[in-house]
């Protein structure tokens, strides 16, 4: 653990003579703890911004590390941080739990990569704090910086669980900020966190391919509740939120060079995002990442670049989760694209029969989909209906 964090706890906290009092304390805890919250070795070198209010300087891109598999992956992810990326992701659950071995490898090597990053773990179980404890002791480290819960539907019920499982987690020094994830009916959610908990989350990593006012995605309908999330996002931000782009298309964008990913990204921050999850593969993406110039203001050109990458996107999943809500069978067809997504555009196919799985439907409440159609007349990318449902189910149930 970073000495300076855990000195600066530690003497807050012995100023706070009884348990009643450390609620009241609890917020300036982390406010100080956050001012804290800096990379161990210097400011970055690379293109970076302010993840919200945690004041983290967040480099503009950072590491999905969903697909780190073996050596040469950690090695990737090694060479990512030595060239100045300083965030990363990673869950127990993510390539068979190889990737969060593969990190805390990386950690326990001499170099001190631990404090070189913002450490963001993943979190399914809110209930479950072993979850977390468990990450943390394979990574070898005393605390994350952020735990990124899983918030998908606008439950007010979930997000009370994440609550109590995130202020627990902060008054025992096991995180720094609190967090959660969005790949479900992310407008929604965002509309109930800024009204139910408007200040509470400081990071969330959220599918950001609706964002940034995409005109022409799919008719009238997809542009307004584009403008939606636009306006949901700008909320959360005004209240502190730092905010990570996921499923936006970067990892399709940083596989096709420098002239597709360098646009693409810069929409994404122009979009709200202070930085962009990507899985890095290879060294030469490393470097096209180190190279990028993402200071300056988009140019017409990389407008028209980014544009025709959505362009050639079109169809693919918005995460919007319409489908799901519109579904009479309440079948989680979002999730189902999602799966189709993994294994269709990105190839990886273990993951998506594990995310398949992790769904628990029973192959029945799949056969019950009965063609009514109201999920391919909501979904803006013409991509949910019947036979994408049948195919995917058939395929994995
Ligand atoms: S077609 Fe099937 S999946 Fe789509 S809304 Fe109807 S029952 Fe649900
Ligand atoms: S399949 Fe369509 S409706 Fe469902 S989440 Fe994706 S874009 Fe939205």
């Amino acid at each position: 653990m970073n000495e300076n964090r855990a000195i600066s706890r530690r003497g807050l906290l012995s100023g706070v003579g009884c348990v009643a009092c450390l609620g009241a304390f609890g917020r300036l805890v982390m406010a100080a703890e956050a001012a804290a919250t800096r990379p161990a070795v210097g400011p970055p070198r690379l293109s970076h911004g302010l993840l919200g209010r945690t004041k983290y300087p967040v480099t503009r891109v950072s590491f999905g590390a969903i697909r780190i598999t073996d050596r040469s992956g950690v090695r990737v992810v090694k060479a990512a941080i030595d060239r100045g990326v300083n965030l990363i992701h990673t869950s127990a659950s993510y390539a068979g739990g190889n990737s969060i071995r593969g990190v805390a490898e990386l950690f326990k090597a001499p170099g001190g990569y631990r404090d070189k990053v913002f450490l963001c773990l993943k979190s399914y179980h809110p209930q479950r704090e072993a979850e977390i404890d468990e990450m943390l002791s394979t990574l070898g480290t005393d605390h994350a910086d952020a735990v990124l819960t899983e918030l998908h539907e606008p439950s007010r019920e979930r997000l009370d669980a994440i609550r109590r499982q995130q202020d627990a987690l902060l008054k025992k020094g096991k995180i720094r900020h609190t967090g959660f994830v969005c790949h479900g009916r992310t407008i929604e959610v965002m509309k109930m966190v800024s009204v139910e908990a408007r200040g509470y989350f400081d990071v969330a990593l959220l599918a950001m391919a609706m964002g940034g006012g995409r005109p022409g995605r799919g008719g009238n309908r997809a542009d307004a509740r584009s403008q939606e999330f636009d306006k949901a996002l700008k909320v959360l931000k005004a209240a502190g939120l730092g905010v990570l782009s996921m499923k936006s298309g970067a990892k399709e964008a940083v596989g096709q060079g420098k002239k597709v990913f360098e646009p693409h990204v810069k929409s994404l921050l122009e979009a709200g995002a202070d930085s962009v999850l990507t899985s890095i593969n290879s060294f030469q993406q490393v470097e096209m990442i180190a190279g990028l110039d993402l200071g300056s203001p988009m140019s017409e050109g990389e407008r028209q670049a980014a544009a025709e990458f959505r362009e050639r996107r079109r169809g693919a999943c918005l995460m919007c989760g319409e489908c799901r809500a519109a579904c009479p069978r309440g079948l989680p067809v979002n999730d189902l694209m999602r799966v189709r997504l993994y294994l269709e555009t990105y190839g990886w196919a273990d993951h998506a029969a594990a995310e398949f799985a992790a769904l628990g439907v029973a192959p029945e409440q799949w056969s019950a989909c009965g063609d009514c159609r109201a999920c391919s007349a909501v979904c803006p990318a013409g991509l949910a209906g019947a036979a994408t449902v049948h195919a995917m189910a058939g395929r994995f149930a």
